[in-house]
């Protein structure tokens, strides 16, 4: 089982090869990821298979410890949060819920590295996956804490006393971090900011749809906690971003 928490909403998963750490499918940084609960994924496990946490999703990251001593700073360094012991090495991940998920790397003055934060375009192994028969294990099995990535970067800097290094290609963007935009957007922009501008009487439990005129002016339902509406008459329907779309003349 994917541990609980990591299995949420927005967060994604790739299918990687039993013992091994690499993924399957080539797309999974872009469209072959799955959600926790979907029956493919699952299936996959079932059949042995391991499987990779999508770094960034949700806008969860994973510090990856690559040495005994590094591992002792960021524990001491980090807020306790929820952290998978690697099968291989047996080094911690501790998995962080941040606001701007980036991909960095801290290496010691002979190029080695000590530390790697996985973020947008990694994805890294998970329970149930196993290497050489040794199983991925939870070893704090608490809540994934949040830290803002401006007070992420400024501890790792403090702790080891180095600028951190970028990745120096262009982060890619996978899929997933659209989706996280997405639920930000949500957040912002509601149903009857679009339609009031409109003209439409949000307020009434049955209003006016937007994009046909009607004799009963009671066609179009919203539901404001749900963000999400429905028209009756014209049966189009959908969240703020598809009534968006539909204004905007791009979904007829
Ligand atoms: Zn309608």
């Amino acid at each position: 089982m994917i541990p609980s928490q990591l299995a949420r909403p927005y967060t994604r998963f790739v299918k990687i090869e039993k013992n091994s750490k690499r993924p399957v499918e080539q797309n999974w940084q872009s469209t072959a990821n799955y959600a926790h609960d979907d029956p493919a994924l699952q299936e996959w496990m079932k059949r042995g298979g391991n499987v990779g946490f999508l770094t960034s999703s949700r806008g969860i990251i994973a510090i990856d410890c690559d040495t005994l001593e590094a591992e002792k700073r960021i524990l001491e360094l980090l807020p306790p949060s929820f952290t998978i012991k690697s099968a291989t090495k047996g080094l911690s991940h501790v998995y962080l819920d941040t606001d701007e998920p980036f991909n960095a790397k801290i290496k010691d003055e002979q190029g080695n590295t000590l530390v790697d934060v996985q973020g947008p375009g990694k994805q890294i192994l998970i329970p149930p996956s196993r290497i050489n028969d040794q199983p991925y294990t939870i070893s704090r099995k608490i809540e994934i804490m949040h830290v803002s990535s401006h007070e992420l970067k400024s501890l790792l800097n403090k702790a080891f006393g180095k600028q951190i290094q970028k990745n120096k290609k262009n982060e890619p963007r996978p899929l997933i971090y659209e989706s996280r935009l997405i639920r930000r957007v949500k957040e912002k922009i509601k149903i009857s900011d679009l339609l009031i501008p409109l003209g439409i009487d949000v307020h009434k439990p049955r209003t006016q749809c937007p994009f046909h005129p009607s004799q009963s002016g009671a066609c179009l339902a919203i539901d404001h906690e749900k963000q999400i509406w429905h028209c009756f008459n014209c049966q189009r329907g959908g969240d703020v971003i598809t009534l968006y779309k539909y204004i905007r003349g791009e979904l007829k």
